[in-house]
């Protein structure tokens, strides 16, 4: 049963209650380990399912373009000032729809059409809006790559200084969606500051570990920093810009009016819950566990005699290289999905195979930590993928049906925020 309830939904949408409640068993009876997914606590859902969701609030506290913001204001404050505790920061935006318009606030806000900029290879880990080709932020400005080592699998800063001093960027992003290994923010800060960039940092994936102590903090290097609210931070579905108080100003103005139009109150309210849990001792606690469990994964693996990129993992996130396995890393992804385990197919730098059908998988330990699993259960996890992967180099549907059977019998003595069986 979902929790908070929906019996209302149940009565005047059946159809899609059901599905609703499908959905959470999934979530229930899975392993995920999809990077960038969480399981958000029952008072964050509480928050995101508000009245909220009625008011309208273009413009920013004080200064708003609607009448009626006396609650509205007080909480899109609450959620500035619980940033800005958090993260140390001098100025927080919490309007961005989710991370990719915030990225694209950053580029109205410091540059022009056609302004270069460096960012990390997307086929290395960097993320579409730092300059693919098919994102906007690829056909309207003028993107060039750094990427990571060979040899290391880690981001090799000889590459970074190297382009920065032959292209000289307006804008360096440090950060990305596949990067397993901690980032340097002060060796990107000392480029930048050597070519005359500003340095962003985009944690979407680690704020939560950045907020819970067990990744290093970008603030005092990168002078804008984005980040989704729903990956480790384990919020609602949004996202926030934080900057110093010199760039408060021209991010305000590109996240709103130019970009933008009202903000969504009752997610806002949901980010406030969310930094609010994250200042705990229990949240610092989890982004500790996370990490632990993301290198016990990685060693389980590598002890199968897995590839894994970079040789193991600094915080959340592993990527395995599965070039040697016979097998891609697509239909790696769709039979460990009818394993029980659910994870997405991901490029590896080098890949020889193409972006639709790459050499890789990601994985990541934050929703499995929230569930309460530990140290202990991670080699289980890695027999399991491999058990998984064997069967579907053989076609064999029922050892991965026996697999899921397995995986489920595990989940269901963790329990979820937002959901639980019917007794
Ligand atoms: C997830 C992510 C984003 C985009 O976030 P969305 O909410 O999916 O738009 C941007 N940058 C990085 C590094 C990310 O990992």
């Amino acid at each position: 049963m979902h929790s908070p309830a929906i019996p209302q939904l149940t009565e005047s949408d059946p159809q899609l209650a059901e599905l609703i409640e499908a959905e959470a068993r999934r979530q229930f009876e899975k392993v995920r380990l999809i990077a960038s997914e969480n399981y958000v606590s029952t008072a964050v859902l509480e928050a995101a399912g508000t009245v909220l969701t009625n008011k309208y609030a273009e413009g920013y506290a004080g200064k708003r373009y609607y009448e009626g913001q006396q609650f509205i204001d007080p909480i899109e404050r609450m959620a500035i000032e619980r940033a800005k505790a958090l993260f140390g920061v001098e100025h927080a935006n919490v309007q961005p729809y989710s991370g990719s318009p915030a990225n694209l606030a950053i580029y109205l806000a410091f540059m022009q059409p056609g302004d270069t900029f460096l960012s990390l290879e997307l086929a290395h880990g960097g993320h579409l809006t730092h300059g693919s080709p098919v994102s906007a932020t690829g056909k309207w400005f003028r993107p060039v790559h750094y990427g990571v080592s060979k040899e290391t699998g880690r981001i090799d800063m000889d590459s970074v200084r190297d382009v920065a001093r032959a292209e000289r960027p307006k804008m360096i992003f440090c950060g990305g969606t596949a990067i397993p290994r901690t980032i340097d923010f002060p060796a990107f800060a000392e480029i930048a500051r050597e070519v005359g960039a500003l340095l962003v940092a985009d944690v979407a994936h680690i704020a939560g570990l950045i907020a819970g102590g067990a990744h290093p903090s970008p603030v005092g290097y990168a002078e804008v920093i984005s980040t989704t609210t729903h990956k480790t931070l384990r919020g609602p579905r949004g996202a926030m810009l934080m900057s110093t108080a010199e760039h408060a100003v021209a991010l305000d103005k590109a996240v709103f009016p130019g970009l933008q139009g009202g903000p969504h109150n009752h997610t806002t309210a949901a980010i406030a819950v969310a930094l609010k849990e994250a200042a705990t001792p229990e949240f610092a606690a989890y982004a500790h566990a996370v990490v632990r469990n993301a290198d016990a994964l990685a060693r389980a693996l590598v002890e199968l005699g897995f590839d894994v990129v970079s040789g193991g993992t600094d915080n959340h996130l592993v990527l395995l290289d599965l070039t040697g396995q016979g097998i891609g890393g697509k239909p790696a992804a769709k039979a460990l999905d009818r394993a029980g385990i659910e994870l997405n197919f991901n490029t590896v730098p080098f890949d020889p195979r193409k972006p639709w059908d790459p050499s890789g998988v990601r994985l990541g330990t934050a929703a499995v930590t929230t569930r309460g699993l530990g140290v202990a259960e991670m080699p289980r996890i890695a027999g399991w993928m491999e058990r998984a992967i064997r069967a579907a180099q053989r076609e064999d549907e029922a050892a991965l049906e026996r697999v899921a059977a397995e995986v489920r019998e595990l989940m269901v003595g963790y329990p979820m925020p937002g959901w639980a069986p019917t007794p």
